[in-house]
Parts: C-alpha cells; structure tokens; sequence
C-alpha cells in the first residue's frame, strides 16, 4: 500500500493568487525586458524596519553570542517582555488582556492555518466574499465546507449576518478589518452585531487584525474592543504591517481565557497545540518586535505607515478625480475600486500591466464578488506611487 494523501488539495485551486501574479508578471518581463514595471500588487512593504528596531535585534544577536546572556529555547508562547507591551498597547484600546492569553508566532498567515487545528473538519466557515484567500484555501485543505457572505457596493463592503444567504448558521466566522483587498472597516456598532451573533449561536470569530494600525479615528482596532467578544472571538494579528516585518517574521494571535467550546477552553487547546508543533519565534525577532512599542520606536514606526497612508492619499485622490467608486485607502493600504469601462477584473490586470506597466491584483482572486474589482495597494514608494497614478489619469481621463 502506498501513502495515502490529503485529496482535499484537488479542491484548492493550482497555484496561490499571488503566485500566480508573479508569474504574468515574470512571463511580460521577459517578452518586455525594456519596459518598467511598477508594483503594486502583493502587500509586502518597501520601507526598511525602523532603526530602534533593527537596533534591539543587533543587541539580541550579540547577546546570543555570550555564554552569560545566551538564550536557547523560548517559551513556546512567546517571552514576557513582548507579551506586557501587547498587554499595554491594547490597554490604550480599553482593552484588558490577561498574559496567558497572547501567544507570540512567527506571523498572521501560520496562525490563520495552524489555529484549524483546535477545530473539527465538520465545522461550517463563513468567509466574506472577496477576502484573503489564505481563510478559504487553509479550510479547504482541511476538508472544511465554506459559505460565502457577499461584500459590495450596497453594504459598503461589509457583509453582516443578514448577508448570509443560507439558512445554515456557520460555526467559524472569518471577519478581516480593515479588509484586505476592499480596505473598509468595520465600527463597533457593527461588530457588536457580529459578537452577539457567535455568541447566540455558539460559532467562534476569527478576527484578523493584520491592517489594525491603519485605523484611525473611533474605529475598532481591536474585537475586545466590543462587550461579549471574549466568548465568542480569536484575533489574529502581525508586526509585518505595522512595522514591516513582512520578511522578519512575528504576529501574535489571542484566544480569551473565557472562550469555552464543547466544555473545553480554547485557550488550553492553542496553548497545547502550539507547545506540540511549535517552539516559539526567535528571541532576536522578539526583542525587535518588542522595540516596536518604545517611544522611539512607536515614532518611527509611525512615520512609515504615516509614509504609507500618503501614497493610499495620492491613490484616492486619483480615483476622486477621475469618478471611479473605491473603498479602503483611509484606514487601509489598499484601495479597492471599480475596474473602468465595465471591465473583468483580469482583463483589467491584463490592460494596466501592458499599457501602463503597473501590477496590480485582480479582484476576482479574493473571491468572485470582486470579479469587477481592482486591488491596488499603498506599500510602494512615493516615487513609484506619483508615477503610477499619473499614467493611470492620463490613460483612464
Ligand atoms: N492577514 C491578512 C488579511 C493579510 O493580508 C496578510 C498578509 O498580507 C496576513 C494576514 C499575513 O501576515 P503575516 O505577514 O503576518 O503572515
């Protein structure tokens, strides 16, 4: 008898969309060598980690090199000294977190795949549609059927309850805000929605944080922000985002010590799960990630997303002038807006790489509401992202 493999992968699509966008890309710059390419699809960051930050990993690496300070396995969970600036940070929210319910990881996208495992394959998933096709493939994989929550134009983006379109109640809720690709947010009013509804029906939320730091204003950063969520919610959050950690590598996810399904509290599960497969994030990254939350640090840290929040700013101004309906870019990297001229959204991928040589990602890959949409997002440079959004108002005018 030979091994047996998962046949659930034969329901995941080939390739991964961004992989698949590297390669037209790849295949258009080898037939155009002498043409420029300006890239603003995958949401990975251009700017460097902020110095403090780069400066607590050197002093960590040198710290590893001493038999006195030398660090060998960590906490599978993550060290103290970034789960207490986690445990401020969220403070600043209003929101109280115990220690033990942080757990330090090397980034959003492990979590949102490992944290299935504490979940039956029998479970029903609610996924928004378009959104990060990581919640869709990862449950796949595992054999988990997924039901759609349509985003658009009349909800804002922001599928709520009643835009379940099944009598079926889903026991795993996956809510992404801000969203990537659309950029919206939602408020707490609406959250509160979402809570009370995993909480009268028992289904758990998977909230994925990873944009928090682009919020502004009274918008939720945070699910514990919203009264019941501790019940009913997980939040998966990253350091690549806020603090380009995109090749550095740290996130953290918190399951409430009062999340109890079947008898069982989830945080003991994670916790278990995680001390099994798992053997914590490198020390060196922790120190950095903890120099995040110092006061130079914070500063720095801010003056990149604030770099960041410039470039979304010449994108919408853009799509002001030039009349086409978008979402996000305020509280979010990404601006996600209406492909022109009626077009799909991979004839428009096509249109932009060919005619203007600007990357961007094709809506329909988040999902098939996004089949008319068009992700572009703010991580270029400021150069890159004035000279794109030129060409884009001559060619689209
Ligand atoms: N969640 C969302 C919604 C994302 O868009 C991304 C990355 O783009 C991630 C998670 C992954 O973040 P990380 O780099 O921490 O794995």
């Amino acid at each position: 008898m030979a091994a047996k493999i998962n046949s659930n992968f034969g329901n995941v699509s080939e390739s991964y969309l961004f992989a698949e966008v590297a390669r037209l890309v790849a295949e258009f710059q080898k037939a155009n060598p002498d043409r420029k390419v300006i890239r603003m699809g995958i949401g990975d960051v251009t700017r460097p980690l902020a110095k403090t930050v780069v400066k607590a990993m050197q002093d960590a690496a040198a710290e590893q090199g001493k038999t006195e300070t030398f660090h060998g396995y960590g906490p599978e969970q993550g060290y103290d000294f970034l789960k207490d600036s986690i445990r401020k940070y969220y403070a600043d929210y209003g929101v109280t977190l115990d220690p033990d319910e942080i757990f330090i990881s090397d980034g959003a996208k492990s979590d949102c795949g490992n944290i299935l495992n504490i979940f039956a394959e029998d479970n029903l998933v609610l996924v928004p549609d378009p959104v990060y096709p990581v919640y869709v493939d990862t449950n796949t994989m595992d054999g988990r059927r997924v039901i759609f929550a349509e985003a658009n134009e009349a909800n804002g983006f922001l599928p709520m309850p009643e835009d379940i379109k099944t009598d079926e109640v889903p026991d795993i809720i996956y809510l992404c805000s801000p969203n990537n690709p659309t950029g919206a947010v939602y408020d707490h009013s609406q959250l509160k929605v979402w809570v009370d509804y995993a909480n009268a029906h028992g289904s758990v939320i998977l909230f994925d944080a990873a944009y928090e730091c682009f919020v502004t204003g009274d918008m939720p950063h945070s699910i514990f922000e919203i009264e019941g969520a501790k019940t009913c919610a997980i939040e998966i959050c990253s350091f690549s985002k806020t603090a380009g950690f995109t090749g550095t590598r740290c996130g953290y996810t918190v399951v409430p010590l009062d999340l109890v399904r079947d008898g069982r509290s989830l945080n003991k599960m994670w916790l278990r799960r995680q001390c099994t497969k798992f053997n914590g994030t490198a020390y060196i990254v922790q120190r950095g990630a903890a120099a995040v939350f110092t006061p130079e640090g914070e500063k720095e840290v801010k003056e990149n997303i604030d770099y960041y929040r410039g470039n979304a700013k010449i994108m919408t101004d853009t799509m002001d002038k030039l009349g086409i309906f978008y979402t996000g870019g305020k509280n979010s990297p990404y601006v996600w807006f209406k492909c022109p001229n009626g077009m799909e959204s991979w004839e428009f991928f096509r249109v932009l790489l060919n005619e203007l040589g600007i990357v961007g990602t094709p809506g329909a890959g988040f999902g098939p509401a996004g089949k008319n949409f068009f992700r572009l997002t703010a991580f270029s440079t400021r150069e890159a992202t004035e000279e794109a959004m030129k060409k884009f108002c001559e060619y689209f005018r």
